[in-house]
């Protein structure tokens, strides 16, 4: 994969005095994913340590990530690391061929009497090959391994509750009473504790979309840029345009833009789906709170402000702290319960590999050139286009969820195992078997029609069930429910959707199972590593 011997920290070095650890009694070693140091214990901020950052080549190259989430990672790394040695905190950037643990044994091998700490990471792997070098080391240094304070919750605390049955919506009550957020006395501002029914509506034709600030690169990141093209040319994704903040202040700045332009109309129009529209009123801030340029304290702080200033409608505060405060903490706490065995999980046990298309973008269904567009261009899409058009239509596909899974992992730019993989596995393909959902996550082409402008201008009808010229979700969605017939009728009783695919008529029947064995042994699947 590597195709060239070209310096890449030439930016970094130039700006930062080169420290040996000889000359520090104590040092802090940042993973990737924690660009930020108000999580840090008061003697960090009083003693200023060593601050140590470390480039995995190995890491990188698990997985083709997409070049703008390399970007992404390496840049606001290389940011941060500059920002934290203005603030007069040492610093030392190191780059390794190895995993991160083996570029930390490199440079603890510069003094056997610098005491050394880091803060749990979120990722298992990581973790599990910190505790091994800790074992490793701590007994002829000082090594200490500091709780992960980058979250609401602790997960220790939640773990066992994770189970069939557990909702999201429990333990999201008991953090509201617990933060205080949106609440008046013990009772939930407004009188209800969820305001969905006034959301998931379908977006007006009429309704300006504000525009989002794009950031241009600045030196460092075109540095990063060009070795991102140059060492991962094979890499997933386009990297012609970068746009995303790389900095605190630049995060900062998204953050107050949506908070002021977008987070209003954010409830209403959550589901909401529009050709060439790919944020809407989203915040697209889980890039930053996910390495730590924001912090989830400080977004969620802004919308209720915003909602006590009279600036935005409870509705849609309600729902935005809802899926940070709410979905955002709980999917850790399922990742921190259920690993490593969910990384298997298969309930409906499919193997097909992943359509061509999640590769090459592909496909004559607008639906899926709608989402998978901006996957490849910015390596995002919101939430409903991954949950309810690429999630359903490899369920529909009868794909591999766990192919799905690595997929999701390479291919966004907010995609940390510990929050993506539970919102595939568990979420979206429901291949845990329904212990984080209620239920699977499929539809038809009715869904899609309801919430976007995309069916007009599809070569399949969205109206017609069966035949050449059907929306193909339109006979994958029955043909699903009839093959999942016992995952339906679960809890003892038939489902609806079962007894109303047991009323329609033995030809649509057939014409259903016909359409629906050629449409999934006809589409063109890879798998990732070819
Ligand atoms: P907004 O819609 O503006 O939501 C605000 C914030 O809430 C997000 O920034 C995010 O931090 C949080 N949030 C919302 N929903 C979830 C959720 N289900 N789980 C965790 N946090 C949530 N989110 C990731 O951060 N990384 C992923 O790799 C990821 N993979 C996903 C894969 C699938 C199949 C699905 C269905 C969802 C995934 N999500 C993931 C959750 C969610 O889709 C994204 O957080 C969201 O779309 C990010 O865009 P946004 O910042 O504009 O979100
Ligand atoms: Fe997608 Fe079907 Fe609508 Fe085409 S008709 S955009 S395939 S839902």
């Amino acid at each position: 994969m590597l195709s060239s011997n070209r310096p890449f920290l030439h930016g970094i070095d130039s700006v930062l005095q080169k420290t040996s650890l000889k000359d520090h009694a104590k040092a802090l070693f940042l993973f990737h994913d924690q660009l930020n140091l108000e999580p840090f214990p008061d003697w960090v901020h009083e003693e200023k340590p060593l601050l140590i950052f470390i480039e995995s080549r190995k890491k990188g190259l698990e997985l083709p990530h997409h070049k703008v989430k390399a970007t992404y990672i390496l840049s606001s790394m290389r940011h941060a690391a500059i920002s934290f040695a203005q603030q007069g905190y040492p610093v030392r950037y190191h780059s390794t061929k190895g995993h991160f643990d083996d570029g930390l044994m490199e440079l603890l091998e510069e003094s056997h009497d610098t005491a050394i700490y880091w803060m749990e990471p979120s990722e298992w792997d990581s973790r599990v090959r910190f505790q091994q070098l800790h074992n490793k080391i701590r007994e002829t240094r000082t090594a200490e391994i500091l709780a992960n304070r980058f979250f609401f919750a602790n997960a220790e605390e939640w773990k066992d509750q994770i189970r069939p049955g557990f909702r999201m919506e429990h333990f999201y009550r008991e953090m509201r009473k617990r933060t205080g957020y949106l609440m008046e006395g013990d009772e939930p501002a407004g009188g209800e504790w969820n305001y969905d029914k006034e959301n998931r509506k379908k977006i007006p034709s009429s309704l300006p979309v504000p525009k989002r600030t794009h950031f241009s690169p600045d030196d460092l990141t075109l540095e990063v840029m060009d070795m991102v093209k140059t060492y991962f040319p094979e890499a997933f994704g386009k990297l012609d345009v970068f746009r995303y903040g790389v900095t605190r202040e630049q995060a900062l700045q998204h953050l107050d833009e949506f908070i002021r332009e977008r987070l209003d109309l954010f409830g209403p129009y959550e589901d909401a789906l529009k050709k060439g529209e790919d944020v809407l009123f989203h915040s697209v801030l889980s890039i930053y709170l996910n390495n730590g340029l924001l912090l989830p304290r400080e977004v969620c702080d802004r919308a209720i402000k915003e909602y006590e200033k009279g600036n935005a409608r409870l509705s849609s505060v309600e729902g935005f702290i809802r899926q940070i405060l709410g979905w955002r903490e709980f999917i850790r706490i399922y990742y921190e319960a259920r690993m490593p065995a969910v990384r298997e999980a298969n309930h409906f046990g499919f193997t097909r590999p992943l359509p061509d298309l999640y590769w090459t973008g592909e496909t004559d269904m607008v639906c899926m050139q709608e989402s998978l567009r901006p996957v490849f261009e910015q390596a995002y899409s919101h939430h409903i286009p991954r949950l309810m058009v690429l999630s359903n239509f490899s369920n529909l596909t009868e794909t591999d969820p766990r192919l799905l899974n690595e997929w999701f992992h390479l291919a966004y730019a907010d995609a940390y195992e510990w929050v993506e993989l539970p919102n595939v596995l568990g979420m979206s393909t429901f291949a845990d078997g329904g212990i984080l959902a209620s239920k699977p996550y499929v539809s038809g082409g009715n869904y899609i029609n309801k919430m976007s402008d995309y069916c007009g201008s599809c070569s399949y009808k969205v109206k017609q069930k069966t035949g050449e010229q059907a929306c193909p979700l339109n006979y994958l969605y029955w043909n699903f429910v009839n093959k999942q017939r016992e995952t339906y009728n679960q809890s003892g009783r038939v489902n609806f959707m079962v007894s109303m695919f047991d009323k329609k008529g033995e030809a649509e029947k057939q014409a259903i199972e016909e359409s629906s064995r050629r449409f999934i042994e006809h589409l063109k699947r890879r798998d990732c590593s070819k």
